[in-house]
């Protein structure tokens, strides 16, 4: 694994790959992050011995913000398969099509077309039926360099918001800071903010982490935890390899999807 801080290279190109990208991963490791499997292990050990304490939800309108198609899934998609009857707006802000840069198999306009497919599919296999899913369709890889867009797509969306789900601003990937640090600007004073780590179970560790008080555990039913799984395979293009090609490599890579489908979930409050 390289050394580089991934918002210290964050120059957001359009060659750079998305969050899920097993490129990425390769190519943009925060000092000191291990091997993915045992940092996975370490926070699910962490979050599996955390109190049952959840985060306040007043209730009412749920928005859901993603960089990329399949973020909010991997991070609390188990949580969201018991929101099924409350009034939840999905936000994608990209389409997610620089996940494979380089790959022989699939281009960016493929998978431009494909991912926010999945993503739908992915949130009926949790449960809902018609999702209400808007795309802003800002480039992957780019959503720093279009933080003033950002900020102005995302802002009329939150404001009937009750309950704003949005990347952890320190998640270590660029697309998932330059989206989270846009909606705790724009989200209105009357909404209750949980962040969501996604690549932060990757590359940190439990006992370094300031914020780690701030954490709640969600809670989430075992049949829950099944139709996570479930949604989690609706991401074709993601969680398998497109072919032996090095640039096809899954992009969910085993040890995040294993952390994905087995430990609790939890956000930053
Ligand atoms: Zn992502």
């Amino acid at each position: 694994m390289p050394s580089t801080s991934p918002t210290s290279r964050c120059s957001c190109d359009s060659t750079m790959p998305s969050a899920t990208s097993s490129a990425w991963a390769r190519s943009t490791t925060p000092a000191g992050r291990g091997e993915g499997p045992a940092m996975s292990n370490l926070w699910r050990g962490h979050l599996e011995g955390m109190p049952h304490d959840p985060p306040h939800d007043p209730g009412g309108q749920v928005v859901v913000l993603s960089a990329h198609p399949d973020d909010e899934v991997l991070a609390v998609g188990g949580w969201l398969a018991g929101q099924t009857d409350r009034d939840v707006v999905f936000v994608t802000a990209t389409d997610g099509e620089a996940s494979h840069p380089g790959s022989p198999s699939i281009t960016p306009d493929e998978l431009r077309a494909r991912r926010p497919g999945e993503l739908v599919e992915a949130l009926r296999r949790l449960g809902f039926v018609a999702p209400d899913v808007r795309r802003l369709g800002l480039p992957d890889g780019g959503l720093e360099r279009h933080r003033d867009d950002l900020r102005g797509l995302v802002e009329p969306l939150l404001r009937e918001a009750s309950l704003v789900l949005a990347p952890f601003a320190h998640d270590g990937h660029p697309d998932h800071e330059a989206l989270g640090r846009a909606v705790l600007d724009a989200v209105p004073a009357s909404a209750v903010v949980w962040q969501m780590p996604i690549w932060t179970w990757a590359w940190t560790e439990p006992d370094e982490q300031p914020w780690r008080p701030s954490l709640r555990r969600l809670e989430c039913t075992s049949p829950g935890r099944h139709r996570k799984r479930r949604a989690m395979a609706a991401f074709e293009t993601q969680v398998k390899p497109l072919s032996d090609h090095p640039a096809d490599l899954a992009v969910v890579d085993e040890a995040l999807a294993r952390h994905a489908a087995y430990a609790p979930e939890a956000v930053i409050v």
